[in-house]
């Protein structure tokens, strides 16, 4: 029987992450001090949690109450010493009346519009044992394949939690968000990274992306910054949104055709041989099949990708042509490229992967660079895992149907609800 003492036991290793981030907060606050202020105001320097940003944060309470969120001075690589709108008005989910700051029930098993639900407040103990036991019900009446957890992959203490359960099936917001783009960048070019060197780019092509527009400050501030530099901004995108205005050329593209238009790029590219040759030849096995993939994109020429794009030839040739010659150059991928989550995104993706290959700036000056480990110990080098139970449930995830999604762990709503009925009829 689980109880609420053995789930905190299999969650492990808690307090090794706790004295970890106590260290680093420690260290945190010695490096950014606090500025000299009036008596019974304090100022605490920390980060910004309202995105994954993390923007550094420097909060201000008077007698102990928050009273005011700015920028970290000196926090170079995110907010810049600013926050966004967001991020500012984080002070809100403190004091939040509506603020859940403990356990609540549901008394009343009714549901609808207008109808109160009956919200009783409960001890941490009651609402971990109440679980606890639920999951144990579940388990030994039905087996570890009766339960569904939807859940990010992070922390790795939570999916302790779910390996110690014998958790089979696990679906998470990834498939809508970025589980293309991680799976695309991890096969072309290595572990995900949305890391961009833009104040070094010259360059910089966009498909789709809102930087400006859409939150993440450490984005806003690098292509402000590369235009300033002297960087050309294209933009794709059938919208005329906030990055559009502020790019040097803008092109309503038909929706969903980006792809034709990144293919043209690459027959351009190598039809006329302005990609980064030394690059491709020391870091690709470009040499080992170049005329098949020159075959390949013959026929994906800038008129083709006219027909399918609205974009014309003439643009797409003159744009690839300054991709390969005027200097460092880069297209950006990330989740909010809303081109990556449509039908063709995973070939968009790949094409993006390639673009950048041939720019040869793929952790390069001017590129995406890939992610530098800092020397924290991870939570199993601390606290080695537990031998799990062997996973011996039926999948209804799909990702038995999809290999590359069920080696990278990733959840999967788009093929929940069919493996459901399919492993489940009359369910
Ligand atoms: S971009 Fe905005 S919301 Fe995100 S961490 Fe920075 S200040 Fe917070």
């Amino acid at each position: 029987m689980l109880t609420r003492r053995s789930m905190l036991r299999l969650a492990g290793g808690a307090g090794a992450s706790l004295l970890s981030s106590t260290r680093l907060a420690k260290a945190f606050q010695e490096v950014f001090q606090a500025a000299e202020l009036p008596a019974g105001m304090q100022a605490v320097a920390t980060a910004c949690g309202v995105c994954d940003s993390n923007c550094g944060v420097q909060a201000i309470l008077q007698d102990g109450v928050l009273r005011f969120l700015g920028g970290l001075p000196g926090d170079a690589d995110g907010g810049g010493g600013g926050l966004c709108a967001k991020g500012g008005s984080g002070i809100g989910l403190v004091y939040d009346p509506d603020r859940l700051k403990y356990p609540m029930k549901r008394t009343n098993p009714e549901k609808g519009i207008g109808v109160d639900p009956g919200w009783e407040r409960i001890t941490w103990t009651e609402a971990l044992d109440t679980i606890a036991a639920r999951f144990s019900n579940a388990i030994s009446q039905y087996g570890a394949e009766s339960l569904l957890v939807i859940s990010r992959p992070a922390p790795d203490l939570w999916m302790r939690l779910l390996n110690a359960l014998g958790v089979v099936n696990r679906v998470d917001h990834l498939d809508e968000c970025f589980l293309t783009n991680r799976i695309l960048q991890r096969y072309c070019t290595g572990p995900m990274t949305w890391a961009h060197d833009f104040a070094n780019s010259k360059f910089i092509l966009l498909f789709g992306w809102d930087l400006l527009a859409k939150a993440k400050l450490v984005f806003a501030r690098g292509i402000v910054q590369a235009k300033a530099n002297g960087a050309k901004v294209v933009c794709f995108n059938p919208q005329y949104s906030a990055t559009a205005r502020f790019a040097d050329e803008w092109y309503p593209i038909r929706p969903g055709s980006d792809l034709a238009v990144a293919l043209a790029m690459i027959h351009v590219l190598l039809e006329e041989n302005l990609y980064n040759q030394q690059f491709v030849a020391n870091y690709t096995n470009f040499p080992e099949y170049e005329s098949a993939i020159r075959a390949h994109f013959a026929p994906y020429t800038p008129e083709w990708a006219e027909l399918q794009s609205e974009v014309p030839a003439a643009a797409i040739r003159r744009l690839a042509r300054e991709f390969g010659t005027m200097g460092p150059a880069i297209v950006p991928v990330h989740k909010k490229t809303l081109a990556a989550n449509y039908t063709n995104a995973t070939q968009l993706v790949h094409a993006i992967m390639i673009l950048n290959i041939l720019a040869g700036t793929v952790d390069r000056p001017g590129g995406r660079y890939e992610a530098r480990k800092i020397d924290i110990p991870a939570v199993d080098a601390v606290y080695p895992r537990p031998a799990y139970p062997p996973k011996t449930g039926r999948r209804v995830d799909g990702k038995d149907r999809l290999p590359l999604v069920l080696e990278d762990g990733g959840g999967l709503f788009s093929t929940l609800a069919d493996g459901i009925l399919n492993k489940y009829p009359g369910m």
